[in-house]
């Protein structure tokens, strides 16, 4: 589904951070990037996705056998590449569900689809939010506007789970989970996976891989990965800490 052939990307301007990322994820797979602070964890997400403040000076992203290195980020999404936070944006008016709505048929029309029959969409919507314990007042709230980080969470999951993308790129590295948020995103996760679909997972919170088990653990440090395991990996990580893969 997804290969990376040595990966280089820097930021305009500026210095090198991903410096050669090899990376193969197969259908049904859920690969786990872990790694110190700084590694480019969070740029190699992003230059995933597409992310223009990145450029890659060398490499490939192949998504389904074709080379998206120009593709625009929307471009990606509508192929099927989901990542989280794409859309953090406060809309005031827009409720959580008339954004999803409004997404969703995008990335239909984008691929020659209809709109989703109302119907089908309340009945995604309602299967979906059930999932997720997602209660009818949320749905109707203005997208973003005040939300806790727990609901953040829970929204971001909600979208992953409505959009249903072959590809899903869940960074958690920055967003302080509490055990409630954990469990949203491992639920949602675990509901997610399926044989034809693929999650990269980047964490730094071994945690989180007590509900979601990988198939793959990557160890990223200075923009490169250095190790790959199963994931007793994440085990060992968590006891050993990094320096041990450093030396
Ligand atoms: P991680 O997610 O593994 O903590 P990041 O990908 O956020 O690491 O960052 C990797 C390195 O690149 C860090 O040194 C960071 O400061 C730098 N970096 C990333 N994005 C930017 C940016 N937009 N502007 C300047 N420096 C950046
Ligand atoms: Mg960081
Ligand atoms: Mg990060």
């Amino acid at each position: 589904m997804l290969q990376i052939k040595n990966l280089h990307a820097k930021i305009e301007d500026g210095a090198e951070i991903l410096k050669g990322i090899n990376l193969e994820i197969k259908p049904g797979e859920v690969h786990a990037i872990m790694g110190p602070n700084g590694a480019g964890k969070s740029t190699l997400s992003s230059v995933i996705s597409g992310k223009d403040e990145y450029e890659v000076t060398e490499g490939e992203i192949i998504f389904e056998g074709e080379n998206i290195n120009e593709d625009k980020p929307e471009d990606r999404a509508h192929k099927g590449i989901f990542m989280s936070f794409q859309y953090p944006v406060e809309i005031p008016g827009v409720t959580v569900t008339n954004f999803i709505k409004a997404a969703l048929n995008e990335t239909r029309k984008a691929n020659g689809l209809e709109d989703m029959p109302a119907k089908e969409m309340l009945a995604l919507v309602r299967e979906n939010s059930a999932k997720l314990d997602i209660k009818k007042d949320f749905l109707a709230r203005s997208l973003n506007e005040g939300f806790s980080g727990g609901e953040k969470k829970r929204n971001e999951i909600f979208q992953m789970l409505m959009l249903n993308p072959k590809l899903a790129i869940l960074d958690e590295t920055d967003s302080g989970l509490d055990i409630d948020a954990l469990r949203i995103v491992a639920d949602g996760v675990n509901s997610f996976r399926n044989e034809g679909n693929a999650v990269l997972l980047i964490t730094h919170y071994q945690r989180l891989l007590d509900y979601i088990k990988p198939d793959f653990v990557h160890v990223l440090a200075d923009g490169k990965i250095i190790k790959t395991g199963d994931a007793s990996l994440a085990l060992e990580l968590e006891e050993k800490g990094y320096d041990w893969l450093l030396k």
